[in-house]
Order: C-alpha cells, then sequence, then structure tokens
C-alpha cells in the first residue's frame, strides 16, 4: 500500500508526511507536489531541506501552464468562488498521476487539512472517491500552525518566508485567486513587486475577457461589486479603509467548487 502526500510546501502537509511516516514507515510513502510555475523562490528552499530530512520519495508534477495561464484558456478570472486553476493545476494533474498508476486499493491518499478546518474534510472525501483520502492532522494530538513552526526551527529548517512575511499559505508564490483584501494588502506591503506584476496580469486579463471582472469583490451599501487589485493599492494609497479581515483562502486540493472547463 502506497501512501501519497499532497505536498504544498505548506507547513500542513509537512506536518502530515510526517505523521504518516511515523506510522507507516518511510519505504512506501510519496510526497506528490504539483507546482502552478508561480511558487515561491523559497517554497523550493523548504521542499528541498524538508524532503532530505523527511528521507522519503518525493514526485513534482506540472501542468505546464500557471494560474494566469488557465485563467485565459478557460476564459475565467478565478475568484473566491470558483478557482479553475486549483482544478487544472492542482486537482486535475495530481488525478492524472495517480490514476495512472495505482488503483484505488493500492494507494492512501493524505491531505493537510487540520482540526481547525474539519468542516472542509467532506468536499475532497467525496470527490477522491473511489481512492480514499485520510486527514492526519485532524487527529490527536491537536497541534496549532505555531507549534509546527516552531518544530521546524528546532530542526534547523528555516521557516517559509511568506509565513515570515505574514501570509496564511505558502502557495502561489502569495498570489490567491480565492484570496482577499487583507491578504492582497499584505502582499501589497510586503512584495510590493509581485503586487505590481499581478496588478498589470489581472488588468491584461479584463482587456482579454471584455469584462468588467476582478479577482476580488468588495461590498459598500450593500452592493457588491468586482474589486481590482488597482482599486485596492489607489484605496490604500488614498488611506481608504480596507477589509484586512477579509484574507479569503486557499484550499487548492480541498475545495471542490463550480468547474469551469
Ligand atoms: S493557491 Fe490559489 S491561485 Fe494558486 S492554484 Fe490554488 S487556488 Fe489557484
Amino acid at each position: 500500500m502506497k501512501h501519497i502526500i499532497f505536498y504544498s510546501g505548506g507547513i500542513g502537509s509537512w506536518a502530515t508526511a510526517k505523521r504518516v511516516i511515523e506510522k507507516y514507515g518511510k519505504e512506501d510513502v510519496i510526497l506528490l507536489f504539483t507546482d502552478t510555475l508561480i511558487e515561491d523562490e523559497d517554497l523550493y528552499r523548504f521542499i528541498e531541506e524538508t524532503v532530505s530530512d523527511l528521507g522519503v520519495e518525493f514526485v513534482r508534477v506540472a501542468d505546464g501552464r500557471n494560474p494566469f495561464e488557465v485563467f485565459k484558456d478557460v476564459r475565467y478570472l478565478g475568484n473566491s468562488r470558483v478557482a479553475p486553476c486549483s482544478h487544472k493545476l492542482k486537482q486535475d494533474t495530481a488525478k492524472k498521476w495517480i490514476t495512472k498508476r495505482f488503483n484505488p486499493d493500492e494507494c492512501i491518499l493524505y491531505l493537510g487539512i487540520d482540526w481547525t478546518e474539519e468542516h472542509r474534510i467532506k468536499a475532497p472525501t467525496e470527490n477522491w472517491k473511489p481512492y480514499t483520502v485520510r486527514f492526519p492532522m485532524c487527529e490527536e494530538p491537536y497541534v496549532t500552525k505555531d507549534e509546527l513552526l516552531s518544530e521546524l526551527e528546532i530542526l534547523g529548517i528555516e521557516i517559509p518566508r511568506l509565513y515570515k512575511l505574514g501570509f496564511a499559505h505558502n502557495n502561489c508564490g502569495g498570489f490567491c485567486c480565492r484570496a482577499g483584501q487583507g491578504h492582497f494588502a499584505n502582499l501589497l506591503e510586503k512584495l510590493p513587486e509581485r503586487f505590481a506584476y499581478y496588478e498589470v496580469i489581472e488588468e491584461e486579463l479584463r482587456q482579454f475577457l471584455g469584462s468588467n471582472v476582478a479577482i476580488m469583490k468588495k461590498t459598500k451599501n450593500k452592493v457588491t461589486f468586482p474589486y481590482t487589485l488597482r482599486q485596492l493599492r489607489e484605496d490604500i494609497e488614498a488611506q481608504k479603509p480596507v477589509d484586512m479581515t477579509d484574507v479569503g483562502g486557499c484550499g487548492c486540493m480541498v475545495d471542490f467548487d463550480n468547474i469551469i472547463n
């Protein structure tokens, strides 16, 4: 039986890998990393160091496109409701690799969802059927993200820099089409060049689609409207209020929303 961990470069998938190895040993464990091609450069350092420390098989797969190329291909700008990048680059790519090599009774899949996110278990459990998915970080002992980051430090492995910069996840180089105002405000402050790059790409996609769409949305006077990265930056520069609690949430291998083909 193979134990395949969706290894994203996030702290949750690292902790999941540790628990699986503790239970089953190293021999049949595979860390499967789906590269979106816009990952933070430090993510590769983190993966390399942790894979070396864990001492198990590592596999990198990639669709070959990045999220923005997917948005163009499917003619849809990803947002908090629908993230075609997650389907194409993460879920479909992983599924192709797994189904080609293993039958459902030959492997168990593992996701790094933890006990604070148990409500997210149902969708991947259903959607990976007939494959079995397990969530070791939802089991005791319950640990916090800060405790896991401290464990890394004890091992002498540097914490991924996006966490140190205040991002909730280590995916897509600090970008996520599911993210909200608070997340992108942090990106503007900490990695302004990267924000500027995404701002240009969003505008290019709006022109390409010929539609008033945006990655984010904003509600004012009970009316919700598309809210572009450019508008967010201009609001911040003008010291207008920004909802810093709206960080959104990435759920690449977790959320299975409306699929856009
Ligand atoms: S992290 Fe966000 S932008 Fe990147 S693939 Fe996942 S849903 Fe898409």
